[in-house]
């Protein structure tokens, strides 16, 4: 009965299927298991052709006193219709594993919402009894300096590996959480020679929602508004929010800055699982990915074996069931290690990646496959012999069937060579501590700088992931330079010392004619503005360092404060939570640099006079030391120009239908303690913005003015996103009861009402595309690249062509480090250059300081930052994104300074355009 009588269609003549899959899978030889015949009726019932299941799960056995999905949920997996929220998902879990020994809970966290982060083990009694020896060694392997190579070996022959199984990364992606329950209890309990080896072999864990407030978000959002879809025609599209701030960027966070991704790092820190495989859902039917080029080439080649050897096994088993639409190559390469399952490979592991056809909930439709022209990715290719169909009816236990296929393929293969992969996994470990000593760079160093935070931002984001930081104690001397004692020291001689390589140089993308699917730069001193000096001399191998754990904020206030406080502007981006924290008090910013008996304070710093109430000496000493800035007490106040540092009452614009990188700009303010009020079209038109506003910040989104105003089309009916009590999760960070259609004309024109009246709209990246296309900046052009151009996420030089603006307090440089953001190619009238281009793009091949930029002529001397007096007030178009997902803080300061003098700004006087360059 385990033959799925369905095998034998018409892709293959029934004897040669039979033939392969009786001497291939033993595992469904004979059962004394009693199965659920319902489950095997309603999965059948549910799946839409007799090839899209495969005989490792037509069936489900059924024990008593083991709670089986449909015990807990009510319904089985692949249920049409059916989707669970987390707390129903974690309950099965947890009953499950009240139940058997085989299975244990562990809680690694919450959530920005409070829900909490959960892994699940399975594996064998005994190793779910001894399960913290089983950690002890994977950690042992992780770390070749402390072990022997012989010591090394008999810990493989005790140890197992862990395979890491995560769902629900993508909210969106809903079929993952569903399967893995129906994975993990038949793990738990079939009884079966395959499934027995892998719970003898292995540790399985798995991650059941990595989201877990996007997960109840969507499925409440499917409940109310998607349950009735028949096929792609009539999609309702997805929420306005994942989790709090960020949809796919979720798997872009290469800082771990959101608090569910920094679980699971922590959480991978203690465990080691040598493989990760994260489930996603776009493609049909399953893409297992191999690791196609770009490669990163700092990875351990081991890696680039280990990939094509599991997804190629998994394509053969699945095509051998008679599976079509499985493939291995052509979407995904391996360039940015910033994808959240990276942090395997990135540690000497090895990600893995599904992506299965999903429908965007649990409903059956009609799905065309190919575009209308051509095939896509249903041609027949070398890596895809057995294609997707062109169209198909495809429903949820479709999608279950074949990513549960293709997950037992690989814990199948992991079963049958777990040796081969523990010993990979510490080869790879050993490897990238021998790499250190053999190729240069042998280590990079952290100069005792005037980085301001920024420098321990930088520390600490490394030592996140456990790469190992020291400092120096006395002055280091190498043939690279001559360090002060304090200057912070990465040896490449470590565990994780490919990873501080690939984090901290310059990327050199391998190909111009290739494409990748994400960020080409990353260079963490580029985007940090943070001096990294990278070392070719070996000695630095030998420098005696301190280890650091994390760098905490050291109190950095110096002399006696007679008549004020000196906080030095030297890019720390705390200041401006300085300013928020000491909101009571006046707060000026001196207009030029000055200097003392003793310091030097430059243009920007904060003047803080003690004589405005009481005990002021000890509001600030204890904010400005808490927050690690450094200032200095001033005996009498300076004569140096200054104005008053108010904050501004401030607002930050959201369309519904591109919240992600307001998400990022949300956050950053969040982190950083920022006071605004997220507003969207429902505000803007209500008009009178000027009468609440002083300044508007439009983040990156819309991709162009038209995509900013007009949104998400207008539905068949209002799409409301509003809390209820039966749909808890909506209605968060907004409300609406019709999300689509846009602010519209009038919603442009209210903004443009509100510059004529005196307010300040920052416009970030791609929103820079509105003020010139609706006439906010009517004499502004915003043009676009040819389609040669091709710009995925390079860091670029910046000139700044007025170093007095406001916006520029704190940097020193003359040009500097920038994300390129793809914004709108600005062109400014020539008689307006001298006054309004703050900032510009010098392009030429040299200025790419890191990553892929094609075409870099066509940037030459583009605007990067305008700055276009309008009516009584202004508006500044960064086609820069200066706050991209946490990582270019470097950048940060120019958002936050345009902020914190916002009616301070005084244009330049305008000149003859004589010597004016920029475009
Ligand atoms: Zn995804």
């Amino acid at each position: 009965m385990r033959f799925s009588p369905s095998i034998g269609h018409r892709l293959f003549p029934i004897s040669i299927l039979i033939l392969l899959i009786s001497s291939s899978v033993p595992a469904q030889q004979k059962q004394a298991q009693q199965m659920d015949e319902d489950f095997a009726r309603s999965v059948k019932e549910w799946t839409t052709r007799p090839e899209f299941i495969s005989p490792l799960v037509d069936h489900l056995p059924k024990v008593a006193g083991a709670p089986s999905p449909k015990d807990s949920l009510g319904y089985h997996i692949g249920a049409p219709k059916k989707l669970t929220r987390t707390t129903e998902i974690y309950s099965y879990y947890r009953e499950l594993a009240a139940k058997s020994p085989r299975v244990k809970v562990i809680n690694i966290g919450q959530t920005d919402e409070g829900r909490e982060c959960l892994v699940v083990i399975v594996a064998n009694e005994e190793t779910v009894k001894n399960i913290e020896s089983y950690r002890g060694y994977l950690a042992q392997l992780a770390d070749p300096r402390k072990i022997t190579e012989g010591q090394a070996q008999e810990i493989i022959a005790r140890a197992k590996p862990i395979y890491h199984l995560m769902g629900g990364l993508h909210s969106a992606e809903t079929g993952p959480p569903e399967m893995l329950m129906e994975l993990v209890y038949r793990l738990a309990i079939e009884d079966s020679p395959m499934i027995n080896t892998i719970r003898d072999n292995i540790i399985v864990t798995i991650t059941p929602v990595a989201e877990p407030d996007g997960r109840d978000r969507y499925v409440d959002w499917y409940y109310r508004h998607k349950i009735d879809e028949t096929g792609e025609d009539d999609s309702m599209g997805g929420p306005p929010y994942w989790g709090k701030y960020i949809f796919h960027d979720n798997n872009r966070d290469i800082n771990y800055s959101q608090v569910t991704m920094r679980n699971l790092l922590e959480w991978y820190l203690q465990w080691h699982p040598p493989i990760m495989h994260d489930l996603h859902e776009s493609v049909p039917f399953l893409y297992t990915f191999s690791g196609q080029s770009p490669q990163q080439p700092t990875l351990d080649p081991i890696l680039y074996g280990e990939m094509p050897w599991f997804s190629n096994f998994e394509m053969s088993q699945m095509i051998k069931y008679g599976m079509p639409g499985v493939w291995t190559h052509g979407f995904v390469d391996m360039w940015s290690p910033g994808y959240l399952a990276f942090m395997s490979s990135n540690h000497n592991g090895m990600i893995r990646m599904y992506e299965t056809f999903g429908n965007g909930g649990a409903n059956t439709m009609k799905r065309k496959v190919a575009p209308p022209e051509g095939a896509g990715q249903t041609s027949r290719e070398w890596y895809r012999p057995l294609p997707p169909y062109k169209e198909v009816e495809w429903s949820m236990r479709n999608n279950t069937n074949f990513m549960e296929t293709g997950v037992l393929s690989a814990l199948q293969l992991t079963s049958e060579f777990p040796k081969v992969v523990l010993e990979n996994f510490y080869k790879k470990s050993r490897n990238s501590i021998e790499d250190g000593k053999a190729n240069a760079p042998y280590g990079f160093i952290i100069p005792v700088q005037k980085a301001g935070t920024r420098a321990r931002l930088l520390v600490n984001l490394l030592r996140l992931q456990d790469i190992e930081v020291g400092v120096t104690n006395a002055e280091v001397k190498l043939k690279d330079g001559t360090f002060p004692a304090g200057s912070f020291i990465i040896k490449r001689d470590q565990p994780y010392g490919r990873l501080a390589k690939i984090l901290l140089e310059k990327q050199s993308f391998p190909d111009q004619n290739l494409r990748t699917y994400d960020d080409t730069g990353w260079t963490m001193g580029l985007m940090l503005h943070v001096e990294v000096k990278e070392i070719a001399d070996k000695a630095i191998l030998d420098v005696p360092i301190s280890p650091v754990r994390t760098l905490d904020v050291k109190s950095l206030l110096q002399g006696e404060a007679k008549a004020a406080y000196a906080i030095v502007n030297d890019g720390s981006n705390e200041l401006i939570t300085l300013r928020h924290r000491l909101k009571d008090l006046k707060v000026q910013a001196t207009e030029q640099a000055f200097k003392t008996d003793q310091f030097e304070v430059p243009a920007g710093s904060f003047i803080i006079a003690v004589n405005q109430g009481a005990d002021v000496r000890g509001k600030v000493k204890s904010a400005a030391e808490s927050l690690g800035l450094l200032g200095y007490g001033l005996s009498n106040m300076p004569t140096a120009p200054m104005h008053e540092v108010d904050l501004p009452r401030l607002a930050v614009y959201s369309t519904w239908g591109n919240t992600q990188e307001v998400g990022w700009v949300r956050h950053a303010f969040d982190k950083f303690e920022v006071k605004y009020d997220l507003i969207y079209k429902e505000r803007v038109k209500q008009g009178n913005l000027r009468d609440a506003y002083d300044v508007i910040v439009i983040p990156n989104q819309g991709r162009s003015g038209k995509g900013l105003v007009f949104d998400r089309d207008p539905g068949r009916k209002p799409l409301a996103y509003s809390r209820s009590d039966q749909f808890q999760s909506q209605g968060m960070y907004g409300e609406s009861e019709d999300i689509t259609g846009g602010m519209g004309l009038q919603g442009a024109i209210e903004f443009q009402k509100f510059v004529e009246a005196g307010g300040l709209l920052v416009t970030l990246g791609q929103a820079s595309f509105f003020p010139p296309e609706f006439g906010l900046t009517q004499k502004i052009e915003a043009g676009r690249p040819s389609p040669q151009f091709y710009a995925p996420g390079p860091i670029v030089e910046a000139e700044i062509l007025q170093p007095s603006h406001p916006i520029f307090y704190g940097y020193t440089q003359k040009t500097i480090p920038v994300r390129y953001a793809n914004g709108p190619l600005l062109t400014v009238p020539e008689r307006d250059r001298e006054q309004q281009v703050l900032m510009r793009f010098p392009g030429g091949e040299k200025s790419v300081l890191s990553g892929l930029m094609r075409g870099v002529t066509e940037t030459r001397n583009r605007p990067a930052i305008v700055d276009v007096p309008t009516g009584k007030g202004r508006v500044i178009l960064f086609a820069t994104n200066p706050c991209y997902r946490w990582q270019n803080h470097g950048e940060f300061a120019m958002l936050f300074n345009a902020i914190l003098h916002y009616n301070d700004i005084k244009s330049n006087e305008k000149k003859p355009a004589q010597t004016a360059e920029a475009r």
